[in-house]
């Protein structure tokens, strides 16, 4: 190796970006998009073979480049999206740092054909290994089409780190899934060989295009964000707690339109959603956050994924601040009767319920009150008599002890009292948290407990946590402990069950989150513990008290643990179920 230093060639200059910027075909397919984004395009087309690896095409109807800027725009640092230093504080374009096509030209074949609304036809410019093959005339539409053939041939290090073609496969399409949820006046086509992978109309609402990526369900069960202040705005769609992922699949966040993943903001959503989902499960979203150019870095990674914000302790707070009370906000009532049964089964299967033979013409006797019904006029009569009527409705029975049903205007109520009353239990003392300490409750008799040296060791050292959230324990002995107090909230409770409990929760949760964090989980353990437990007989009158408790409560459509509280199964819903009006 030589001592001296020498200038690289553009060509390794070229192949050191490209080992940042282009790590797999679908970040070449990204930064394709994004330039046919940037062109103005209308419809984009992108076609891969043997998951772009063999060969990656992407057709726009763009603006085009000029033939004379063609070979400019394959060198390095070439762009026609900023000029000056300062423009790179306002960035407007998804494209600006001119790597992209430079890269690819060096670890790959690349033509780029191009038809400028200056020039007479259109032009082709081919490189291979940095290398020009050819460049001139050719036919092609209004628009640019950009062809990138046996990527990393020149590279074979980089190619074994690929994975399989169905991975590969799957990152084009979320690359182009992520561009396509931010731009939905734009047409996209995905097709891999023959197989038509992704097909979205253009010119479509926002709304639209989200239903068709993340589903229709998705848009039945999520919550439209639309909330300003500070200069920021954050608009958007998240999921119901109910609605949620196991794994951090449909989680989609844009700053100023461009997709980034931010961790920042990605704790804020997680943070807003700590309450009501359960653990292990992920949020699904789509946000938009926009604010000020000159308040946004996007120039961090040559990937341009990342950005950072001039002020980012004020967008965690904003985002984490908007969103818990939207979230929080959802209550009985608010939204429309989410039918659960045959969810999932095609309508026609729907029909006739599993397991059921269509029932023979109703008895004589029956036969005449059933008439009755279909009888608008009758069936009103029969309906509840107050249209205002609570959104819970009214209780009329409780089935084996777990389920409260009710009736509201709609249909019938399916209450988990269970999970209604654990989430009640939890809003209050989460209240009294916020208001100082949980309010505590002397024991008459005190518990003594025989419990593990190391769960003694462990109330030791959190008498305090334990007292915030509303239980005295002191240690008595190397493995026995006394508990004097627990929450005034909880009555009755089995309080050596509840401290186990507890002690079990903080071992979980580890001792190394902030303290707020633990006293809520802490809380929530509570809560479950000291709920009605399945099998307890309601009066009438208590459950009604359930259901007004639950319209009063924030966050009362599910549990802690984010399993729903309720289901709400309209008339019409039954209705199919018995094949009326058919
Ligand atoms: P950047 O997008 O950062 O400017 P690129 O290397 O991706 O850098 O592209 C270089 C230039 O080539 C762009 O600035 C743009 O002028 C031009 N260009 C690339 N792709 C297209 C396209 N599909 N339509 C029109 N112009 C394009
Ligand atoms: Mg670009």
């Amino acid at each position: 190796m030589s001592t001296r230093i020498q200038p690289l060639s553009d060509f390794v200059a070229n192949q050191i970006a490209a080992g940042e910027v282009v790590e797999r075909p679908a970040s070449i397919i990204k930064e394709l998009l994004e330039n046919s984004l940037d062109a103005g395009a209308r419809s984009i087309r992108v076609e891969v073979e043997q998951a772009g690896v063999r060969r990656i095409c992407v057709r726009d109807d763009g603006a085009g480049i000029h033939p004379d800027d063609l070979r400019l725009a394959v060198a390095r640092h070439a762009t026609s999206k900023i000029a000056s230093a300062e423009d790179l504080a306002g960035v407007a374009t998804l494209g600006f740092r001119g790597e992209a096509l430079a890269s690819a030209a060096s670890v790959a074949r690349l033509t780029i054909t191009s038809r400028h609304p200056d020039a007479d036809c259109a032009w082709r410019l081919a490189i291979t290994g940095g290398e020009e093959r050819a460049y001139g005339p050719a036919a092609h539409p209004a628009g640019t089409t950009v062809e990138v053939a046996d990527l990393f041939f020149n590279t074979p290090a980089r190619r074994k780190f690929l994975k399989t073609e169905r991975t590969e496969l799957l990152h084009i399409q979320e690359a182009v899934r992520r561009l396509a949820l931010a731009s939905p006046e734009v047409a996209f086509e995905l097709a891999a060989g023959s197989r038509s992978m992704e097909r979205l109309a253009g010119a479509v609402a926002m709304e639209d295009r989200v239903a068709a990526l993340f589903g229709s369900r998705f848009m039945a069960e999520s919550i439209a964000v639309e909330e300003s202040g500070g200069g920021m705005r954050l608009w958007g769609w998240v999921g119901l707690p109910t609605h949620s992922d196991g794994r951090a699949l449909r989680q989609h966040f844009y700053v100023n339109g461009r997709a980034v993943r931010d961790r920042l903001a990605g704790h804020a959503v997680r943070q807003a959603y700590r309450d009501v989902l359960f653990h292990g499960r992920h949020p699904v979203f789509v946000l938009f956050v926009e604010l000020p150019p000159s308040l946004v870095d996007v120039n961090v990674h040559p990937t341009k994924d990342e950005v950072r914000f001039r002020r980012s302790r004020d967008v965690h707070d904003f985002v984490f601040g908007k969103l818990s009370r939207v979230l929080r906000e959802q209550r009985p009532g608010e939204r429309p009767a989410q039918p659960t049964v045959g969810v999932g089964v095609p309508p026609a299967e729907r029909q006739r319920p599993i397991g059921f033979e269509r029932p023979p013409a109703h008895p004589p006797n029956l036969a005449r009150m059933f008439q009755d019904q279909d009888d608008p006029e009758v069936r009103d009569a029969m309906a509840p008599e107050d249209a205002r009527s609570p959104p819970l409705g009214y209780a009329i029975a409780q089935l084996h002890g777990i389920y409260v049903l009710a009736q509201n205007a709609t249909g019938l109520v399916v209450v988990d009292m269970h999970a209604a009353h654990e989430r009640i239990t939890y809003e209050r003392l989460k209240v009294q948290l916020l208001q100082g300490a949980v309010q505590r409750q002397r024991l008459l008799v005190p518990v003594a407990m025989d419990v593990a040296a190391a769960e003694a060791d462990i109330i030791e050292s959190r008498v305090a946590d334990f007292e915030t959230v509303g239980v005295a324990v002191d240690r008595t002995g190397p493995a026995s402990v006394v508990i004097r107090e627990v929450p005034a909230l909880l009555g009755n409770v089995n309080v050596e069950q509840l401290v186990r409990d507890l002690v079990a929760d903080v071992v979980d949760f580890g001792s190394t989150n902030i303290v707020r964090e633990r006293q809520e989980r802490l809380l929530a353990g509570a809560a479950c513990h000291a709920s009605v437990r399945a099998n307890r007989k309601l009066t009438v009158d208590e459950m009604n008290a359930l259901l007004r408790d639950m319209e009063s409560t924030p966050n009362a459509g599910q549990c802690n643990h984010g399993r729903p509280t309720y289901v709400v199964q309209p008339l019409a819903a039954l209705d199919q179920l018995f094949l009326r009006g058919q």
